[in-house]
């Protein structure tokens, strides 16, 4: 992409509203502009990595065995009369009238719906297991839309449901999104650490939540600090294998890591002294069992075996793509802007006319633009008249891993220079050999 073809409206005064790093970024970076409170336009910048962290999901999902699918964002009343939840969500839920005097929502999240699906077209055991899922935008009115993205109205999420026989296969599915999960965070260059949570009024130890450190989360944590040094790596995984995927949840959930909603101080003095830690934490998913809680009321049911009707055990598990934006921002930044992690940077490469309107500087430049599309990678190229100082600051403010400067004075030389936003090192390379590091 070419700077003078393409929409980046970054701004150069700090937005008064933003309070956080990350929504201060955003903004200024022109990646979103706020619609009305927590509603937000995202734009080209912000898309992109929106759109990289949805593809980051769908694979990991679909690696996992779970099925896409799209549900829509307006649901009628009905199915939630009958799970009895249309009186319960309260005032998140955004209502709906249309013109026949319809009572319809704006979803919060789709359980009912996905009951509903389920029971339509499913009815022998043999058709289990079925995990389905779908990335959708959903709107809960909440009370105090803040931090940008993080806490929106509107907001992208993947949630996934799913269908078993029995609790035991159930909990194998709960474990199977464990592990992608870890994974699908990894690849996003975040450590994200499931901390035991509040199953609420269901109770049950079966729920996790998936917590990013952070000291603007807005979750309190304690924790083993002997769990940071955890990584999921590279390691293979089989999906279908249940004492792996229940080895790597026992690795992974048995040291102390709970939010507020479930510390148990008297549990956490076990913990050594020297690695209790009690800090913040942004949730970027949940992972959930429930058993039959909407299965038996809203007859989901599946003729079992030996040729009798059984309700389905289900669980619900979230992950919030737009928040994990402004998550990963949080965690990787500094006081120029964004500094990318290399899987969900918006392009790779930055390119650095210095003088434009020079032909040699003009001819490097598109050279070295071509050999990176080759690569099949993204760059995006400077190619304005702006001065040195302010090219330099958009690409720190937008933050891509790598920037090539290419100007006169260096190409008389025969090399141009490689910045490293991350180490902010650079050196000074003949083109093809800064084409080939990037790589
Ligand atoms: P929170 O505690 O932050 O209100 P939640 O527990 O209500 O979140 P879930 O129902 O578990 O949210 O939804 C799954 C995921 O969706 C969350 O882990 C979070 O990452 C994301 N999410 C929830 N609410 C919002 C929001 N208002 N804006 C952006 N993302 C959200
Ligand atoms: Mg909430
Ligand atoms: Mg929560
Ligand atoms: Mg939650």
């Amino acid at each position: 992409m070419r700077l003078s073809r393409y929409f980046l409206p970054v701004l150069k005064e700090t937005p008064a509203e933003a309070q956080i790093a990350s929504h201060r970024l955003m903004l200024r970076a022109g990646m979103i502009k706020q619609a009305s409170a927590g509603i937000y336009s995202w734009l080209p910048l912000g898309f992109k990595v929106l759109r990289k962290l949805e593809n980051i999901v769908h694979e990991e999902q679909m690696r996992a065995g779970h099925i896409p699918m799209l549900m829509p964002t307006l649901q009628s009343a009905d199915l939630w009369r009958e799970s009895g939840r249309y009186d319960d969500y309260g005032e998140e839920m955004l209502r709906i009238t249309d013109r026949h005097d319809r009572d319809m929502l704006y979803g919060p999240t789709n359980e009912e719906l996905i009951t509903d699906i389920f029971r339509s077209h499913v009815g022998s055991y043999k058709d289990l297991p079925l995990t389905l899922y779908h990335i959708q935008w959903k709107f809960r009115d909440e009370i105090r839309p803040r931090f940008g993205v993080m806490r929106g109205r509107e907001f992208f999420m993947k949630d996934g449901y799913n269908f078993d026989l029995t609790k035991e296969d159930a909990l194998h599915a709960y474990n199977r999104h464990l592990v992608s999960y870890l994974r699908t965070y990894e690849r996003m260059g975040l450590q994200a650490i499931p901390m035991r949570a509040d199953g609420g009024p269901i109770g049950g130890d079966y729920t996790h939540e998936f917590l990013v450190l952070a000291e603007t989360g807005e979750s309190e944590v304690f924790y083993d600090s002997e769990i940071t040094d955890l990584r999921f790596g590279d390691r293979e995984i089989d999906y279908d294998d249940v004492a792996q995927c229940q080895a790597v949840l026992e690795e992974f959930t048995s040291r102390y890591a709970r939010t507020d909603e479930t510390h148990d101080e008297a549990v956490f003095q076990q913990v050594p002294e020297g690695r209790r830690r009690v800090a913040r934490g942004i949730e970027v998913g949940q992972i959930f069992y429930f058993g039959t809680k909407y299965s038996e009321p809203m007859g989901a049911t599946v003729q079992g075996p030996d040729g009798k009707p059984v309700p389905v055990h289900m669980g619900s598990h979230g992950i919030g793509v737009s928040r994990l934006v402004g998550a990963i921002i949080e965690a990787s930044h500094d006081d120029k802007g964004i500094i990318w992690p290399e899987g969900v940077t918006p392009f790779h490469v930055g390119i650095v006319n210095l003088k434009q309107g020079d032909s040699e500087a003009d001819a490097a430049c598109e050279a070295i633009y071509k050999s990176i599309e080759a690569l099949g990678l993204e760059p995006l190229y400077d190619d304005t008249d702006d001065r040195a100082g302010a090219k330099f600051a958009t690409q720190d403010l937008i933050g891509l891993p790598w920037r090539i400067t290419v100007g006169p004075r260096g190409l008389k030389n025969g090399v141009v220079e490689l910045t490293c936003r991350r180490t902010g090192g650079s050196e000074e390379l003949p083109p093809e050999q800064a084409v080939e590091k990037v790589a």
